[in-house]
């Protein structure tokens, strides 16, 4: 009897062996069913020996699936992925295995066809459905019955008669087939330049890594397409990964015009059975290009020959939980163990994608200008210690004129504020009393709009109370800060004529509504909008000329190592919504530290200067990408579990090393969920083995006990 290896879909780092029964054929990647435990869960036979155990004793494979199997890239994939995280190859299998329910072909949908012969009665209901059916070709039922203008009846009895027979349609597949000279865009000199030595490298059909860098509006994304185009035209299958994706329709679209079709979509918004229609004809090939979020990049797609990464900067492709990992570092290892090229676009680059460009890993693409004259608004920093609002208002005087004026011409305004809610802090004004979540670090967030606390940490929300629980004094409860909610307020006073939105990622309705909404904005049926990161994200509104950035100093001053960078790109990105289509436009950044050097980068528009004093910064400090780091998170539902695992994972540090161990230090997010959470940061130098040293730190500190959980982070961009 033969034995093979099969990974499964659980927290295990190797596969296990199975017996093959009589009759079935396996080979490495083909998805099978296998019994573990009481359970039955679809697996992937992998590579790798099997156990030396005699197979009688062993458990059988249940079922082979008819499905393509993963090849051997994906394969070496989840491998990578799983030892360069140290994670178990288990669970990245299981971000590849998300959709069980595609490994089975897709079912038939019942269908009518015409089978000969006519009625003994004729009525011009069943003549008008006759006529349809002998032109040929499988009719729904329902859709028969649409088409000829009868009800369903009609069609019912014609079949009861035999004269319609019953057939089974093959699903229809989920996109169309893009064409690559669809509509092709005319590109100007810098553009062309640009494509040309993008599609070069699709051509070359080898791996290369390019970034891609031009401001918002040179016109990256017609850029890419070319690529795009080149690569079906080589009949290989072409991956997107965009962050948001759930919110950009406006790409989508855009796909549409210049290919014909829209592209795959796979995020987590999408319907299980999209979900499972894509998982299936990404596997098979009918799907040529997807876009997508983080996820599908574990998409099973078999004759991948392009990955494009656009806003490759983007805190959004790194996931926190379960498996992290850093889904455009994943994206540069899948293309480079495919062998094929990839794409990162961004107009403010990663500091280390930055520095592979300037080290030549990366090829450096760049387009210089706005795509024709369009120009970058003109940056004017608000200096909020000679320009501050009355007490509990936030936009100062310059900016209100700005923002009239701008409405007056018939163009929008937006402000962006990176608070959602109505106020991030309440208390009592009689006793002080503060509203804090009792299950995390964190204040409750007030939601004026639907009368609520609420704790963005884990969700947790009540009522506003109308007096205050520890001193009982009704009505004086004061929120302190803004939120986006209390801006639209604010603007709602000042502006009570203007059209205001209010675009925030929790707001009722959901995706759908705020789709809608952001085109609306964009079609110009709102005058000012107000909103979160996700207005600064890719959308492309024409008539924005006036954008304020209400509180710029946020996010400048916890100890995150890459506060500088991520405020540099957030502020830019948002900016740089502003004046997309030819108009004269501006930014204001209201802060009370103008002249930190950040906020000078951005208003001076010295793009290089920043960043040769950043990365020279991170040089110096041996931080990525020249020092390489990794965080342990230990998290117990009791803080005394949580400080002695942590202690006891620093104690089992192998000795000898140049690895640095900081810690333990209690979280800045010191609860979270009812977990309190420890943390270590291992630092050491490019040349470190910092996983080998992890693996010992993890096997040496004995198991984790009772609630204890370890999380390992390599390559951590939060520190909280
Ligand atoms: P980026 O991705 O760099 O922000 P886009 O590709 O979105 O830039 O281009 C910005 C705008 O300019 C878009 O509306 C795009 O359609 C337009 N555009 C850019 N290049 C061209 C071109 N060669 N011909 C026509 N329109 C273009
Ligand atoms: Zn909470």
């Amino acid at each position: 009897m033969l034995t093979v290896s099969v990974l499964l879909p659980i927290p295990v780092d190797r596969p296990y062996s199975y017996s093959v029964p009589d009759g079935m054929t396996l080979a490495p990647g083909d998805l099978v069913q296998v019994p573990i435990g009481p359970r039955q869960v679809a697996a992937a036979v992998w590579d790798g020996p099997v156990d030396n155990v005699d197979p009688e004793k062993l458990k059988q494979v249940e079922k082979k699936f008819d499905c393509p199997p993963l090849d051997n890239t994906m394969r070496r994939f989840v491998d990578w992925l799983a030892n360069y995280y140290v994670a178990p190859a288990g669970m990245v299998l299981k971000m590849v295995l998300r959709v069980p329910e595609a490994f089975d072909p897709p079912g038939f949908v019942p269908g009518l066809r015409y089978a000969g012969g006519t009625p003994d009665r004729m009525t011009p209901a069943r003549t008008a459905v006759l006529e349809l059916a002998r032109e040929g070709g499988a009719w729904t039922k329902s859709g028969l019955a649409h088409a000829a203008g009868v009800s369903a009846s009609v069609v019912a009895g014609l079949s009861n008669m035999g004269i319609l027979e019953p057939v089974e349609i093959p699903l229809p597949n989920l996109t169309g087939d893009p064409d690559p000279d669809h509509s092709v865009t005319e590109l100007n000199d810098a553009q062309q330049e640009a494509a040309a030595r993008l599609c070069g490298f699709v051509e070359e059909d080898a791996f290369t890594a390019s970034l891609l860098d031009g401001i918002t509006g040179s016109g990256k994304t017609e850029v890419y397409f070319e690529a795009v185009s080149a690569a079906l035209k080589n009949g290989k299958q072409v991956l997107i990964l965009l962050p948001e994706i759930s919110l950009t329709t406006s790409f989508l679209d855009r796909f549409e015009k210049r290919f014909g079709t829209r592209p795959a979509e796979w995020h987590s918004d999408i319907s299980p059975k999209k979900r499972e229609q894509c998982w299936r004809q990404v596997a098979t090939g009918k799907v040529r290009v997807v876009a997508g979020a983080r996820s599908a990049l574990f998409l099973p797609m078999h004759d991948l020959g392009l990955i494009v990464v656009d806003e490759e900067h983007d805190p959004a492709f790194k996931q926190e939980d379960r498996v992290c990992y850093n889904a455009r570092d994943m994206a540069v290892v899948r293309a480079h163990l495919g062998n094929f090229p990839i794409i990162l676009s961004s107009a403010t680059p990663s500091i280390e994608s930055q520095v592979n460009a300037e080290q030549g890993r990366y090829q450096l693409v760049k387009l210089p200008q706005r795509f024709a004259g369009a120009e970058l608004p003109e940056l004017k920093v608000v200096d909020m210690r000679r320009n501050a609002p009355p007490a509990g208002k936030f936009i100062s005087k310059i900016l209100i004129d700005a923002i009239a004026h701008t409405i007056e011409k018939g163009e929008q305004a937006m402000l962006f504020l990176n608070r959602r809610g109505y106020a991030p802090l309440t208390l009592c004004r009689v006793c002080g009393h503060r509203f804090e979540c009792s299950e995390c670090s964190a204040w409750l967030v007030e939601h004026r709009f639907r009368r609520q606390l609420q704790c963005h940490h884990c969700g947790y929300s009540e009522p506003v109370p109308e007096a205050c629980p520890n001193c009982g004094t009704l009505d004086h409860l004061v929120a302190c800060g803004p939120g986006v909610e209390r801006l639209g307020e604010e603007v709602d006073a000042i502006f009570p004529e203007a059209r205001t939105i209010v675009l925030s990622s929790d707001m009722t309705g959901g995706v759908k509504r705020l789709r809608l909404e952001l085109d609306a904005v964009a079609n110009g049926e709102a005058d000012i909008v107000i909103g979160t990161q996700l207005v600064a994200k890719g959308h492309n509104f024409p008539l924005m000329t006036c954008v304020g950035v209400v509180d710029a100093d946020l996010g400048l001053a916890n100890g995150d190592p890459r506060a500088a960078e991520r405020t540099f790109q957030l502020l830019s990105q948002v900016t740089g919504r502003a004046g997309r289509s030819g108009q004269k436009s501006t930014g204001y950044l209201q802060s009370y530290q103008p002249d930190h050097p950040v906020i000078r980068a951005i208003q001076s528009g010295d793009r290089e200067l920043f960043y040769s004093r950043e990365i020279e910064a991170r040089r110096v400090a041996g931080l990525p990408p020249f020092g390489r780091l990794a965080s342990l998170i230990v998290s117990a539902n009791n803080r005394p579990d949580a400080e002695n695992h942590a202690r006891a994972l620093r104690r089992a540090a192998p000795a000898g090393s140049q690895i640095t161990v900081l810690g333990p230090a209690e979280a800045p997010l010191a609860l979270i969920r009812g977990r309190y959470r420890f943390r270590l940061l291992l630092h050491g130098s490019r040349k470190d083995d910092i996983q080998g040293f992890i693996r010992q730190m993890i096997g040496n500190a004995g198991k984790e006990r009772g609630s204890v959980r370890v999380q390992i982070d390599v390559d951590p961009q939060s520190f909280l």
